[in-house]
């Protein structure tokens, strides 16, 4: 092999990559070509199985085949492709040990597929599973069944069709399937968990148009809706998901769907390496001639998910699906071998078979050559194909195992799951949702990134709340339970959307010994939320709690619109003593603030710009975004405790939740009126403190 005179290099061993590199090296030897072929994982995967994986009818390892042991005569390599340089012909690789790894080509075939993307809908990427690897499978099997399992030990009616509620977005192919099995591997193993009932459980399929599998014709489509409705899914249909959080999904008409888990099989990206490369592109994939070579280019060929190819056979764009990106791989070897022998390419045509779906409790729908199927018959078949396509012997024999398996005898319930404590994670709270309830054990710390949050104290004996502080980004929360090992004694709630990142007990336990800085980070949290202020003032904290921030509300004296300048802060502070300016939208919502501080930190990040370009550096690059804000409503002790604890002059006020500003609140204005009432004698004076402010 080491003599051969061309080299081609494949980035991607999926379905395109693999028969693409299947084809090449049945039509040349290895003295005429080394085939060189980059994955990141050193197995493809057969997505079409995945949702049979996540429902326990198949093990994972039946999905992934070993990509060495199927491509003879070809250099798997397990590195991620990092860059392409199309004019040098050369990939450069992720290599072991850290390094930078580079490696010549004659020919290229770009065949990475897509990424997984669910960041467009807020709190998705942090709460719905991905299916995409034989991991996203693996994980999502382990989740249904340890809802299961908490669902039997649940004395709770409510709680317990929580667990057992599973919602699935998107109606597509993979949606459908996974929707199926989940609904035949909770529903048939329910006789192995006496205290749930049928009517516990819940599995709803959201999908944004009028029917479901819009690829199929429209009598498949409604048999499949009538089918699995039949099984004791619902459908929701016309509708689209605005944001999920741990507790379920929402829907843009503010429905909620409240579960335990939620499946998102909607929501592709485009890969890193297709992203950096300079060469024409539709939609993020790669715009190709008719032959599948890149546009302007001799020697890089894409085909397959990343790739945009017309199907000469209708003149289409070819879709997104395994099927395609087979054929695409097959002829791009064709034509690969045509251009090394000085003859002419072809362009890619294929006229595609059909369409399978498996729909649940052994039914399917399908199109195969213009005929259209449904039922048992469809689903016997569906099998039979997706046998018959694996890529290896060996995952034919172990597939054909794990269904003749499944046909005798019941799903395996086994969980292999991992502590789930033992994690660094994400999550997102729609405004109302709670992140912990007082009284509840303590699992996690808490880092706020982004909105605001309300710390409540409950009164057990009345049941009435008190606002104690109000937290925004750069605050953390969650450590004192954690510490000193009891329940939580106050509430945390999203006031608005919220992100956080959260560490496990044991994970946080570890961190925070290891880690100096965060130490003291903590013991000076702890001493500042142990040493309660009001402790000594009773009777001054009773007054503040009283008040509305409303009542000491100031104009805001330094505001700038977003897009203000460097030159137009540095001005400000040079003329005025200010202390923060506040930067507003179109709409007088606020976005962020700047800070004397802020503004020496930022001085460095302008002094490198050349000197003519420095004073136009947009104030928004700069600002502090998304601060801590109060609302006319909150209470002047919540203000004052918010200051105290970070240290800060004022805070900007807002109408609602997320209102236009109004003005802010100052320390030394709420600490004047504390003063004057402080000197009086007790139950004196009797106006608003706010208001007889106004008369100093
Ligand atoms: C759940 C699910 C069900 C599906 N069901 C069907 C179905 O029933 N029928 C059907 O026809 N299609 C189905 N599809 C679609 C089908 O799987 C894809 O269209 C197909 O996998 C695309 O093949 P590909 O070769 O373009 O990419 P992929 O198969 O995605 O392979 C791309 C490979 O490239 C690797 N890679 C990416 N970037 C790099 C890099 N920089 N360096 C090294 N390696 C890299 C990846 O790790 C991956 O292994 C399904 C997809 C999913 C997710």
């Amino acid at each position: 092999m080491g003599t051969a005179s061309k080299r081609i290099v494949i980035v991607g061993g999926g379905f395109g990559g693999v028969q693409c590199a299947r084809t090449l090296r049945r039509r040349l030897t290895p003295d005429q070509c080394e085939i060189v072929l980059f994955n990141r994982e050193n197995h493809m995967v057969f997505h079409p199985l995945l949702p049979e994986v996540a429902g326990a009818s198949l093990n994972p390892d039946a999905v992934a085949a070993p990509l060495r042991q199927m491509l003879n005569g070809v250099r798997c390599r397990t590195e991620t492709v990092r860059a392409i340089d199309l004019a040098g012909r050369v990939v450069e690789f992720d290599a072991h040990g850290g390094h930078t790894g580079t490696l010549s080509y004659d020919h290229l075939v770009i065949a990475c597929g897509r990424s997984v993307n669910l960041g467009s809908v807020p709190g998705m990427s942090d709460h719905a599973f991905p299916l995409k690897t034989v991991g996203d499978a693996m994980a999502l099997r382990a989740h249904v069944i340890q809802r299961l399992e908490d669902a039997e030990v649940c004395e709770d009616p409510v709680q317990r069709r929580w667990h057992l509620s599973f919602v699935v977005v998107g109606g597509g192919f993979s949606g459908v399937e996974v929707a199926g099995e989940i609904n035949d591997l909770v529903r048939h193993s329910r006789r192995f968990y006496p205290n749930i009932s049928s009517d516990d459980i819940t599995v709803t399929l959201v999908h944004s148009g009028d029917h479901i599998l819009p690829e199929l014709s429209m009598d498949l489509r409604t048999f499949a809706e009538h089918e699995m409705r039949k099984a004791g899914i619902s459908i929701v249909l016309n509708a689209r998901v605005s944001a999920a959080t741990a507790d379920g999904v929402w829907l843009k008409d503010d429905r909620q769907f409240r579960g335990a888990t939620t499946v998102c099989t909607v929501g592709t990206g485009v890969p890193l390496l297709v992203e950096r490369l300079e060469s024409p592109k539709e939609r993020g994939s790669l715009v190709t001639g008719a032959d599948m070579r890149l546009l302007g280019n001799a020697h890089a060929w894409a085909i397959g998910d990343c790739a945009h190819v017309k199907n000469t056979h209708d003149g289409e764009l070819c879709p997104p699906t395994g099927q395609f990106a087979e054929r695409q791989g097959r002829q791009v070897a064709e034509n690969i071998v045509r251009v090394m022998r000085g003859e002419s390419t072809r362009p890619f045509t294929y006229k595609p078979l059909g369409v399978f779906c498996a729909i649940g409790g052994r039914n399917a729908v399908a199109e195969i050559l213009g005929h259209r199927i449904s039922g048992f018959i469809a689903w016997f078949l569906w099998r039979s194909v997706y046998l018959f396509k694996l890529p290896s012997w060996s995952r034919r024999v172990k597939v054909g195992a794990d269904w003749a398996w499944d046909l005798l005898f019941a799903r395996d319930l086994v969980n292999l799951k991992t502590d789930p404590t033992e994690r660094v994670s994400r999550a997102y709270f729609r405004p109302g949702d709670f992140v912990f309830r007082q009284g509840e054990p303590a699992l996690n710390f808490y880092s706020v990134e982004k909105g605001t949050l309300d710390v409540i104290r409950t009164n057990e004996t009345d049941g009435s709340e008190q606002l104690v502080a109000v937290i925004g980004p750069g605050d953390f929360f969650g450590e004192m339970a954690l510490i000193e090992g009891r329940a939580r004694s106050a509430s945390v709630r999203a006031r608005t959307p919220v992100e956080v990142t959260t560490l496990g007990a044991q994970v946080f336990s570890r961190i925070s010994k290891a880690l100096a800085p965060l130490q003291q980070r903590l013991a000076e949290a702890i001493r500042q939320r142990t040493a309660n202020p009001w402790t000594r003032l009773p009777h001054v904290h009773a007054m503040l709690r009283a008040e509305a921030v409303s009542s000491f509300v100031e104009p805001a004296p330094y505001i700038l619109a977003a897009d203000a300048t460097f030159e137009d802060a540095l001005e400000i502070f040079a003329t005025h003593h200010a202390d923060t300016i506040y930067i507003v939208d179109d709409s007088s919502r606020i976005l962020g603030v700047i800070t004397r501080t802020d503004l020496f930190r930022v001085v460095d990040l302008v002094a490198v710009k050349p000197v003519a370009e420095r004073g136009s550096v947009s104030i928004r690059s700069l600002m502090s975004r998304d601060p801590l804000v109060m609302t006319m409503d909150d209470t002047a002790a919540a203000a004052a405790l918010s200051m105290w604890s970070r240290g800060l002059k004022s805070l900007p006020v807002v109408t609602g939740a997320n209102g236009p500003l109004v003005g802010c609140i100052r320390a030394e204005t709420v600490m004047q009126a504390v003063l004057r009432r402080v000197a009086r004698p007790a139950g004196f004076p009797s106006e608003p403190v706010g208001q007889s402010l106004t008369s100093v």
